[in-house]
This record gives structure tokens, sequence and C-alpha cells, in this order.
């Protein structure tokens, strides 16, 4: 099944439906990426913080696909956010990975008590002035995190990766994101997986016939962001991917939003440090 891409600003195209790899242990990531590029996935979402950049590189690598048409995602880890150490932690993804340049390069955290992600986002300006990302971007940044970039850089962000699913909508961080031409990207899109048993979106899911996951990466879908659902079941991925062929009326789409209750799975983008 062929999954739609969404424009980012620099007009790099990305796969709106990925594979989140967080806590995929090495051991199995190879073999599951592998199924999901079977089942028409070519977006991986890793970190230097998953440890599993590597095993993430191989399976690209194993696949054999053209590189133009795999979309890969690392993330800068939190103890290198000084200038020099955001260049040689990049250095070291693409050599963990085994590509000569990522598709999209994130700052992972914003970090305010350490003070310094202006300076990594000055670190990847020049990453991507190098061609070495094809486009970067954050994770985990609130509106006031994002003005100082936007005042301080000279590089809009392509895309914010934040938290967002039906008990924590995050509206206020989608807006203005929107409102900035940058991606809203959606990090646990299930939740973590307890959204899936709210009767909601089970009714929702019996009403189409298909599963609560289904039904909560459509609405997703539906809102404009892209999602990088999880799962170590094989099955499960390839479930994740079937939303492509069916539609969430008005009514189910506000009853999904109806139900956000501010309630985060992650901690709060101004206390992770
Ligand atoms: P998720 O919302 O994708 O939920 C994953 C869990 O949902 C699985 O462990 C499984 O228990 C369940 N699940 C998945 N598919 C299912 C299905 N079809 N049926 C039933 N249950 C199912 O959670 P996540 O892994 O935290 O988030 C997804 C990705 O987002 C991560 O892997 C990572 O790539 C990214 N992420 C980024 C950040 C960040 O700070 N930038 C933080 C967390 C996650």
């Amino acid at each position: 099944m062929s999954i739609p891409t969404v424009t980012l600003n620099n007009g790099v195209e990305i796969p709106q439906l990925g594979l989140g790899t967080y806590k995929l242990p090495p051991q199995d990531t190879r073999d599951l990426v592998l199924r999901a590029f079977d089942a028409g996935y070519r977006h991986l979402d890793t970190a230097q913080m998953y440890r599993n950049e590597r095993a993430v590189g191989e399976a690209v690598a194993a696949a054999g696909l053209p590189r133009e048409e795999v979309f890969v995602t690392t993330k800068l880890n939190n103890a290198f956010h000084a200038h020099d150490d955001a260049l040689a932690a990049f250095d070291r993804s693409l050599e963990e990975l085994g590509l000569d340049f990522v598709d999209l390069f994130l700052i992972h955290w914003p970090l305010p008590a350490v003070g310094l992600y202006t300076e990594a986002w000055a670190a990847l300006e020049e990453i991507y002035a190098s061609g070495r990302a094809r486009a970067i971007g954050v994770s985990n940044f609130q509106p006031h995190h994002l003005r100082r970039v936007l005042d301080e850089g000279t590089v809009v962000p392509a895309v914010n990766q934040v938290e967002v699913h039906p008990w924590f909508a995050n509206e206020e961080v989608r807006a203005f994101d929107a409102a900035h031409g940058i991606v809203t990207e959606a990090w646990s899109p299930l939740g973590r997986g307890a959204v899936l048993a709210d009767p909601t979106v089970a009714r929702i899911a019996a009403a189409h016939g298909r599963s609560p996951a289904q039904v909560v990466l459509r609405w997703h879908v539906q809102r404009g962001d892209v999602v990088f659902p999880k799962s170590a079941t094989p099955e499960r991925v390839v479930e994740n991917a079937r939303i492509f062929d069916f539609e969430l009326s008005a009514e189910d789409m506000a009853a999904v939003t109806a139900l956000d209750r501010g309630e985060r799975t992650g901690s709060h983008p101004d206390e992770e440090n």
C-alpha cells in the first residue's frame, strides 16, 4: 500500500507514516524494519538515545531499496548541545547508520535548564548547509523555545516532533507549528497503547470494521500530522500501515478529538533535562 507524503517547508517530502523505533531491542530492529519495508513503510524514526541506529542502518542496507526511497530521521542526544559536540555526535550518527546523509535531523529535547538549544540549532544549520541532512528540525519544543530558534536562527525548523494522541491533543503547539510552516510529528501517537482501550475509539473502530489502532492513526493523518507508531509485533506493524483506505467522518474526528484530557505519557519539555 502506498503511503502519502507531506511536503516540508524546504520542499522535501516525508512519508506521513513511518515506523517508530524507541525501545526496539537492536537484535529485533533489523528484522522488524525489513518487515515494515515489505508492508510499504519507507520512513524510520530513530535517535542517538535509542541505541539502535546501527541496526536501523543495517536494515536499510539489507533492504537494498534506492536510497532516495527511504526517509531516515535521527535525533541529537541530550548531552551534545554544545556546538562542537553536536557536530561530532552527528558524524557518529552517520557512521552508525552507515549513511552519507540523513533525511531529517532533530534536536531531541530543548533542555531549557542547560540553555544551549540555540547553539545546537546553529550546529544543525551548518549540517543542513553541508547537505548531510536534507532537513532539520526540533523535538519537544514549546512555542517559547521555537520563538527563540526563529529569532536567533536563519533556518525555520522543518518539523517539531511532540507528544500528540487522543488523550493529549497538544493543540497549542500544533497551532504554533502550523502558523510558522512547521510540520507537527506526533510522537506516541497511540499514547503507548493505553488510549486503544477507550470506549469511544472502540465504538468507531467497530463501526468501520477497523482496529482501535487504525482509527487513532487515521485521526492523526486526517489532522495532517506525521506519525510513526511503534510495535515489536510484525502483524501490528502491518496493521498500523493499513490506514489509507478508509476515512473518518467529521463526527468521528470530533468524537476522538473530544477525548483530550491533557494527559501526557512523557515528560514536560520544560522539565526534561
Ligand atoms: P506508541 O504510541 O507508538 O505506542 C506503542 C505501543 O502501542 C506498543 O508498544 C504496543 O504496546 C502498542 N501498539 C502498537 N501498535 C498496536 C496495535 N496495532 N494494536 C495494539 N497495540 C498496539 O508509542 P511510542 O513508541 O512511545 O511512540 C512511537 C515513536 O515515537 C517512538 O518509537 C519514537 O520513534 C517516537 N518517540 C519520540 C519521542 C521524542 O521525545 N521525540 C518520545 C517518544 C516516542
